[in-house]
């Protein structure tokens, strides 16, 4: 997979950190550019859709029945269980687009991202952080209509998320969100910019450079 010449990332976060916004944003940033092509996976949930969201744009949404037969087919590059439901990324989906020179930019938790860099380890992965636990619970509690007992579950769930952050090769605090930003864009111009994907971008001017044609 090294030899394609787009390049995958990884963004991962505790629910909270501003993760869906900062994708959005950068989606929206470089949206149609030819210097950077980039696209977000779509992945496969067994979760029901929340309010607003569409199937096949923020999910694929399936039966438990119909995931396992997709994970008995092969059918995934990664998949997980994670808060009860299954969540996985398409192969062949990710292949094409990588293939076509396009960055691909996988929104999973942490136990896909370990699977995702064992089969492919030069992925490139951002941990998104909150810039302090009084933010991460209010944000955890933005409707502000929650039992304790519920956003204390969901502070556990952040802190089991967040107790990964090293396993990834770089680390994001959403403090100021236009900073967040500017930081994940630079992650990922350095990312595109590295040797040996210019090399494959470039062989013909090299080649000419170098008269080595
Ligand atoms: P949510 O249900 O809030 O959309 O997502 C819950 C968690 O599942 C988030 O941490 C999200 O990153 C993760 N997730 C979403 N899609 C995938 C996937 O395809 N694989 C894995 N491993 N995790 C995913």
């Amino acid at each position: 997979m090294s030899s394609l010449l787009g390049n995958l990332f990884i963004l991962a976060a505790p629910s909270g950190a501003g993760k869906s916004s900062l994708i959005k944003a950068l989606m929206e940033k470089y949206k149609g550019s030819d210097s950077y092509p980039m696209q977000v996976s779509v992945s496969h949930t067994t979760r029901q859709p929340r309010p607003g969201e569409v199937d096949g744009e923020h999910y694929h949404f399936v039966s438990r029945a119909q995931f396992e037969a997709l994970i008995e087919q092969g059918v995934f590059f990664e998949w997980a269980e994670v808060f009860g439901n299954y969540y996985g990324t398409s192969r062949v989906t990710i292949e094409q687009t990588l293939h076509r020179g396009i960055d691909v930019f996988l929104d999973i938790d942490w136990q896909g991202a370990r699977q995702v860099k064992t089969l492919m380890p030069d992925t490139c992965g951002v941990f998104i952080l909150p810039p302090s636990i009084d933010v991460l619970e209010q944000r955890l509690n933005s409707r502000g209509q929650d039992s304790e007992e519920v956003i204390a579950g969901r502070m556990k769930k952040a802190v089991d998320e967040m107790s990964h952050f090293s396993e990834f090769d770089h680390v994001i605090i959403n403090d100021d969100f236009a900073t967040a930003l500017h930081d994940l864009e630079a992650i990922v111009i350095a990312q595109r910019l590295r040797t040996q994907k210019q090399q494959m971008r470039y062989q013909t001017l090299l080649d000419e450079l170098l008269g080595t044609a």
